[in-house]
């Protein structure tokens, strides 16, 4: 493996240090051998022989983002439908394979996948791992374990739960318990539970949860004994509260906490992963597109109320970890990772270098890699960018794809040159439906012109007259 000197540029490492003007790193065997001042490290690696070097005098190297909350086979999804049913798992597999490589491409060296289709994100992290295709470092997560009562049991109860859910329906605690054993020997790094509803669900806010603590603790003690670590997606602050006296290693969303569930979270200490993306996303640009005031209000509605408790969550010093739940249709893989930042600012009055620790060493606990990736530090995996700008004076840089200059993966600098292949959609990945376009005519209009026969018909109808 080759071995890379960058040099001149200001360095960022993320472990909390002042930035270092012109210092160097130096790589060797895909990990950072050396950092230190760019003279000293240019004569040290003439020294260990033949290398690149890249010149980042004026920019700033930072390490890789990290995305905490990227789902690869979603494949940007806009309905549930899509989620579940439509697409069968070869195609998912291969498309998954491909969106993985703009996720890459956006400066995300390494993401957690908290909750695939079938066990898709095992698949693709194993075919990365193995060099067979291009994509970031990945933790993933097999099947969310549901209830009736959460996310994931999104059909009627007259039907079978669909196979290819992106969620198990266990209702019993034994049935979680067994689950939670499957996932285990299907090769999940993380265990996910659906613990709550969903922002467009008016019952989210004052749902009980659909698990016990009791429920919550079996899943969290089963994960941990088999080696694993457990996440939940919990909106409400009832479930979020409850998950983290459960033990559970860190929370998604945790968007409406009150004081009492705040203060069970700073006993236990337990991370967040808020994914402010979906909802922002919705709130500023939804409107224009037409969606429904009643969507646009209940995510206006969360975003407000976990700005609140979440902001006081970060000043008592509980762990923010910067995600996305890209892979969904409002969150396209390869565009928003690095927005997410600027909104841990915005909402939850993150500063600057706080806001990158969430996009990098914080969001890398998700991955359970925090030792090897996260930070710039000797011993660690090189994954970084070389940044065109200060990502510190003005965070929106990092989302501007021609200003990051260099992507490195593991010592490698990552092609983005190359265009992707641009494709179309089947209309087989889409929901059917029949009758919901605009254009086509409504009754109205249909009663208004029956009288009148339609073209084909009179032609047919002076054809019999002639005959
Ligand atoms: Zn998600």
């Amino acid at each position: 493996m080759s071995s890379t000197l960058i040099t001149g540029g200001t360095i960022i490492d993320c472990t909390g240090a002042k930035p270092k003007k012109n210092t160097a790193i130096f790589i060797e065997n895909g990990r950072i051998a050396k950092i230190g001042a760019s003279d000293a490290l240019k004569a040290h690696a003439l020294k260990r022989g033949t290398h690149k070097t890249i010149d980042a005098a004026g920019m700033t190297v930072m390490p890789g983002l990290i995305d905490a909350h990227c789902h690869v086979s979603y494949g940007d999804i806009g309905s549930v439908e899509e989620l579940d049913l439509y697409t069968g798992v070869e195609f998912r597999a291969i498309r998954a394979a491909y969106n993985v490589k703009k996720v890459l491409r956006a400066g995300v060296t390494a993401m957690c996948d908290p909750g695939s289709t079938w066990n898709i994100s095992v698949a693709v992290r194993d075919a990365i791992n193995c060099g067979m295709i291009e994509g970031p470092r990945m933790a993933s997560a097999g099947r969310y374990i549901t209830t009736f009562n959460a996310i994931g049991s999104f059909w009627p109860t007259w039907m079978e739960h669909p196979r290819s859910s992106f969620a198990v329906l266990c209702n019993t605690r034994d049935e979680m318990i067994t689950e939670v054993r499957r996932e285990v020997k299907e090769g999940v790094d993380i265990v996910k539970v659906a613990g709550d509803g969903d922002a467009v669900q008016s019952h989210a806010r004052e749902s009980e949860g659909s698990l016990s603590l009791d429920d919550l603790r079996a899943i969290a003690e089963t994960t941990h004994r088999l080696g694993r670590r457990c996440t939940i997606h919990a909106r409400t602050g009832v479930v979020a509260a409850a998950a983290a006296e459960a033990g559970f290693d860190w929370l998604i969303h945790a968007s409406y906490l009150n004081d009492a569930q705040l203060a069970t979270i700073l006993r236990t200490k337990t991370p967040i992963n808020p994914t402010l993306s979906l909802l922002a996303n919705a709130v500023d640009w939804a409107p224009e597109l037409g969606a429904p005031t009643g969507m646009i209000d209940a995510y206006k509605r969360e975003l407000e109320a976990a700005g609140k408790c979440l902001s006081k969550a970060h000043k008592e010093g509980i762990m923010m970890m910067a995600g996305t739940d890209s892979g969904q249709g409002a969150v396209p893989y390869g565009e928003w990772h690095a927005r997410e930042l600027e909104h841990l600012m915005n909402y939850l009055g993150l500063s600057a270098m706080e806001a990158l620790k969430a996009g990098t060493i914080n969001a890398a606990f998700a991955t359970g890699m925090q030792d090897e990736i996260g930070t710039l530090t000797e011993g660690k995996f090189a994954d970084l960018l070389v940044v065109d700008g200060d990502p510190l004076a003005d965070i929106q840089v990092l989302q501007a794809k021609a200003r990051l200059k260099v992507i490195m993966k593991g010592g490698e600098v990552v092609d983005t040159k190359t265009p992707l292949p641009e494709r179309t959609v089947y209309a087989w990945e889409k929901p059917m439906l029949y009758w919901n376009d605009p254009r086509l005519p409504g009754q109205d209009y249909v009663r208004e012109h029956a009288a009148k026969k339609p073209a084909w018909m009179k032609k047919k109808e002076t054809r019999r007259a002639a005959e």
